[in-house]
């Protein structure tokens, strides 16, 4: 399948839902989760009818309560490891199932790996069957720890195959050859979304990703834990900048089957994220160094040419105003309860 070649740039409007027919349904995978639970909502709310497929492994059931009563989504409690028969017609399918936090994929990493690679697999047969477009939710991991920043599509990544992160790092690396073949053996409509560190209200609490982190140890009142010397960079999406982003590649109509890089471009360091959640929560936590994660990335921030000039696509959520909406949800959220977080 040939390179895209961006030709259109868009006005930045949300995106409307496309199927092919009143009949047909949308799958998300891992649509119980943090980013699927949003996805989910975001369609059915552009009138899409949703099926998640998830394993509750780290999503769970209430992530996706308050769309059981729109009479337009089902959930699906199966394993994508798994071969899955659906028997509606099916437009699309966001393949999203994956644990994204560290501490959680690398609890069961053989798991972690076979989701990728097997579960991936699955759902391209299952877009095959149904001749339905399919996305690929893939991420800046597959640069690993670059030596270059940003990072375009084009640069290729140093990525360690032989580590803790091996296993999401090289399944996600591997998921994507399968879907590069899948487009051109099969001509399978196929959408690749790089993801960046994306945060918002439904992360797990107890997820062990460092916004999450934050803000639950600064609004429990418990130390801040620093990895290394808090001097790695992330670049920090808003979920609906991300979900926008998601619905707008896979409805894009230009056949852009490669990968395309959806996250924030403006960085900060670890220690500069602490110090804005302290500030904005007015939290006493004291700030706490912990030995270096292996193989934890020193940068990692977007090149998003691609996204804007192919999609029209932009973040327009700072981190400064997402912080705020975090620390509001995670404050009525944990309520009276006290949280330990995964450190
Ligand atoms: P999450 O852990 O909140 O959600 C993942 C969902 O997938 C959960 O509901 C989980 O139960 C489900 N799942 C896991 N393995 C499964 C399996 N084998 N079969 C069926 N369901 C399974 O994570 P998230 O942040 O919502 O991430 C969603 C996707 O986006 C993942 O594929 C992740 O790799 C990708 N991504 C996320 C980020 C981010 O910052 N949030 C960044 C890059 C990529
Ligand atoms: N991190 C940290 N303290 C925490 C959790 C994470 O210092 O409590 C650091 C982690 O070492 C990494 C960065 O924050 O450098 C982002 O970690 P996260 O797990 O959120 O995502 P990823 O490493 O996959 O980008």
């Amino acid at each position: 399948m040939p390179m895209p070649t961006p030709t259109t740039k868009r006005s930045h409007t949300l995106p409307a839902i496309i199927t092919r027919g009143p009949d047909e349904v949308i799958i998300v995978t891992g649509g119980a989760g943090f980013l699927g639970s949003h996805l989910c909502a975001r369609l059915i709310a552009g009138g899409a009818r949703v099926i998640a497929i998830d394993n509750l492994s780290t999503g769970k059931r209430a992530n996706v309560a308050h769309l059981a009563g729109t009479g337009r989504f089902d959930l699906i409690a199966h394993d994508i490891v798994m071969p899955i028969t659906i028997r509606e017609p099916v437009s699309a399918i966001y393949n999203l199932a994956c644990p994204a936090s560290p501490p959680k994929y690398q609890m069961n990493p053989v798991h972690t790996f076979r989701t990728s690679i097997d579960g991936a697999q699955n759902m391209l047969e299952l877009a095959k069957h149904k001749s339905a477009r399919i996305l690929q939710a893939s991420t800046s991991e597959v640069y690993g720890d670059p030596e270059m920043s940003p990072q375009p599509e084009s640069y290729c990544g140093a990525v360690n195959t032989y580590g803790p992160r091996a296993c999401y790092d090289e399944g996600k690396r591997g998921a994507e050859t399968l879907f590069y073949e899948y487009a051109r053996a099969y001509g399978l409509e196929t959408r690749i979304a790089r993801i960046f560190n994306t945060y918002g209200p439904r992360m797990d609490a107890l997820d062990g990703r460092v916004v999450s982190n934050f803000v639950v140890q600064a609004l429990a009142g418990q130390d801040i834990t620093i990895y290394g010397t808090g001097e790695q960079t992330r670049s920090f999406c808003y979920v609906d900048d991300l979900i926008d982003g998601l619905i707008r590649l896979m409805n894009n109509d230009d056949g852009v089957a490669a990968p395309v890089n959806l996250g924030n471009p403006r960085e900060f360091t670890v220690l500069e994220l602490a110090k804005m959640v302290l500030a904005k929560t007015g939290s006493a936590s004291q700030l706490r160094y912990l030995a270096a994660l292996q193989d934890d990335p020193k940068q990692r921030r977007p090149d998003i040419t691609l996204a804007h000039t192919l999609l029209g696509w932009q973040p327009t959520v700072s981190l400064n105003e997402g912080l705020d909406r975090m620390i509001a949800h995670f404050g009525q959220e944990l309520g009276q309860q006290s949280a330990r977080v995964v450190s």
